[in-house]
C-alpha cells in the first residue's frame, strides 16, 4: 500500500491524524496533511482505509505496489 495526499484538495480537517497519527501529521502553517509513512506497515492498513473514508475532501489516495 502506498499513500499520497492531494494537497490541493486537503482542507486541514485533521481526521486522518486523529484516526492514524503514526501515518499522518499536519503542517503547522496551514494544517494540511503530511504523510509520515507513505508505505505504512500492514497493521495500520485498516485504520488508513478508515481515514480515507473519513476524509471530508477525498484527498487521500491509496495505491497498490505492483512490482514484478
Ligand atoms: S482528513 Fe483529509 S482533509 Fe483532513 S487533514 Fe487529512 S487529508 Fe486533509
Amino acid at each position: 500500500m502506498r499513500i499520497t495526499v492531494d494537497a490541493e484538495r486537503c482542507v486541514g480537517s485533521g481526521m486522518c491524524v486523529l484516526t492514524v497519527g503514526e501515518v499522518f501529521d499536519q503542517r503547522e502553517d496551514d494544517g494540511r496533511a503530511v504523510v509520515l509513512r507513505p508505505e505504512p506497515p500492514a497493521e495500520t492498513w485498516e485504520l488508513v482505509r478508515e481515514a480515507v473514508d473519513l476524509c471530508p475532501a477525498a484527498a487521500i489516495v491509496l495505491s497498490t505496489d505492483r512490482r514484478p
